[in-house]
């Protein structure tokens, strides 16, 4: 259950749960603020720890602003884009027929109706991510489920925030993030196998570490990769 707490106009989301080190976060892209704690630990011992570090806070909360400085993308001519970690120039090609967006060596050529604003180009862009993603995961799931002896009934692929994928054991399901499609093959690879490491181990713990070492020698360069662009998550293991 998480409650919410409120100090210097900052708004913290505290989530107790069976852990023994408090823990302190602050989310891409806007600076959310979470707190993990153990659940013996009391409010009031919570708030002061939060409080004190207000600084810090406040410092990683500046750090994301500046990220945001980068210019939002228009989807016009000549604009780069990228596709499994390849730069594309964006192409684009007015014509009064169902919109479509081609993959050539060099460019990603979108097709659409005369008139269609921004806002559109991007939904049609945004679509096409997620089906390059949709496409890719079966046979990454196909791969490893007998390596690591599980099943996955469902996997989703949507736009997420502040993580790159998820997982419901209870469910067998997966999560992974659109954008994953902007990044190269194997960082899906490894948010796949991450994730589904986390059917057989809920935590980042030893056992998971030494589940993914087996997987993935490579994984942590991987993760280093992720953790660098714009969607880096200050916690992400
Ligand atoms: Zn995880």
């Amino acid at each position: 259950m998480a409650t919410r707490l409120e100090f210097g106009g900052i708004a913290v989301e505290v989530v107790q749960k069976d852990i023994k080190n408090v823990h302190l976060s602050v989310h891409p892209p806007h600076g959310r603020v979470t707190i993990s704690a153990p659940r013996r630990m009391s409010l009031d011992t919570i708030r002061v720890f939060a409080v004190s570090r207000l600084g810090w806070i406040r410092q990683q909360q500046a750090k994301l602003r500046g990220q945001d400085r980068e210019p939002p993308r228009v989807l016009l001519d000549r604009e780069s884009h990228y596709v499994w970690g390849k730069r594309y120039l964006l192409k684009l090609v007015e014509a009064d027929a169902p919109p479509s967006i081609e993959l050539t060596p060099r460019m990603l050529v979108m097709h659409v109706r005369p008139g269609t604003d921004a806002a559109k180009r991007r939904v049609l862009l945004e679509d096409w991510y997620r089906e390059q993603v949709k496409a890719a995961v079966p046979p990454l799931v196909t791969k490893w489920e007998p390596v690591l002896g599980v099943a996955v009934r469902r996997f989703f692929v949507q736009r997420m925030k502040t993580k790159w994928g998820s997982c419901s054991p209870a469910r067998e399901a997966i999560r992974l993030n659109t954008e994953l499609a902007r990044k190269a093959p194997d960082c899906l690879e490894y948010i796949v196998v991450h994730e589904m490491a986390h059917l057989l181990v809920r935590r980042h713990d030893a056992q998971f570490g030494a589940l993914l070492d087996q997987c993935l020698p490579h994984w942590r360069h991987i993760r280093e990769d992720l953790n660098a662009g714009p969607l880096s998550h200050t916690n992400w293991p």
